[in-house]
């Protein structure tokens, strides 16, 4: 019998979230939830949905939380997440950890880790004005990258509190090369 994993990856814009949990995710052979790219998704399918979406991504903002929370639960629930799942961009409020918590206890299970990749601030904009360039994302834009910083000091900050609170959070060195950092995540997981 593996071990399954059911992870949450932390850590603010431009900090290589998606980039690390893509990589981790294949290699462990589970599915990489993105509601970042969930939500960007949306925003291309359109329709009213879509259009509401579209308008909290260009501002930086965070979609509601009964909104995401919807989408993750119904993510979970599908039968490839039975044998453990890479969670990355959620959850980004205490609410939505509090929801996480519970809807967990409804499936009898708990995450197996909980993660943060700490980057100084001058490096995260750095990074994600270069991304802006590179991939032309809306909300890499330099007005909205500062909105989205703001939004994750008072919005997702106290998500690393609440699982620090519980004894949960493994902070990792998000600073060095791709190959670097992955293998610092390894090393915590024992993978
Ligand atoms: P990301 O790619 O994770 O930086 O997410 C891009 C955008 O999607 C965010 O700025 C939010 O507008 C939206 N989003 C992604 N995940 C969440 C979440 N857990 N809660 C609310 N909004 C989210």
């Amino acid at each position: 019998m593996t071990t399954a994993y059911r992870i949450v990856l932390l850590g603010p814009p431009g900090a290589g979230k998606g980039t690390q949990a893509a990589r981790l995710a294949e290699r462990l052979g589970i599915p990489h939830i993105s509601t970042g790219d969930m939500m960007r998704a949306a925003a291309d399918r359109g329709g009213e949905l879509g259009e509401q979406v579209r308008s909290y991504l260009e501002a930086g903002h965070l979609v509601p939380d009964a909104l995401i929370v919807d989408v993750v639960r119904d993510r979970l629930g599908a039968p490839d997440c039975a044998h453990g799942y890479l969670l990355d961009g959620f959850p980004r409020t205490l609410p939505q950890a509090e929801a996480l918590d519970r809807l967990l206890q409804e499936l009898g299970t708990e995450l197996t880790h909980t993660l943060e990749l700490r980057v100084p601030l001058d490096l995260l904009t750095a990074r994600l004005i270069r991304r802006g360039r590179e991939q032309g994302r809306a909300d890499d834009d330099e007005a909205v990258i500062a909105e989205r910083m703001k939004v994750y000091e008072r919005q997702t900050r106290p998500v690393s509190d609440h699982y620090a609170r519980t004894d949960r959070l493994a902070v990792v060195d998000g600073v060095g090369t791709i190959e670097e950092i992955g293998e610092r995540i390894r090393e915590r997981l024992g993978a």
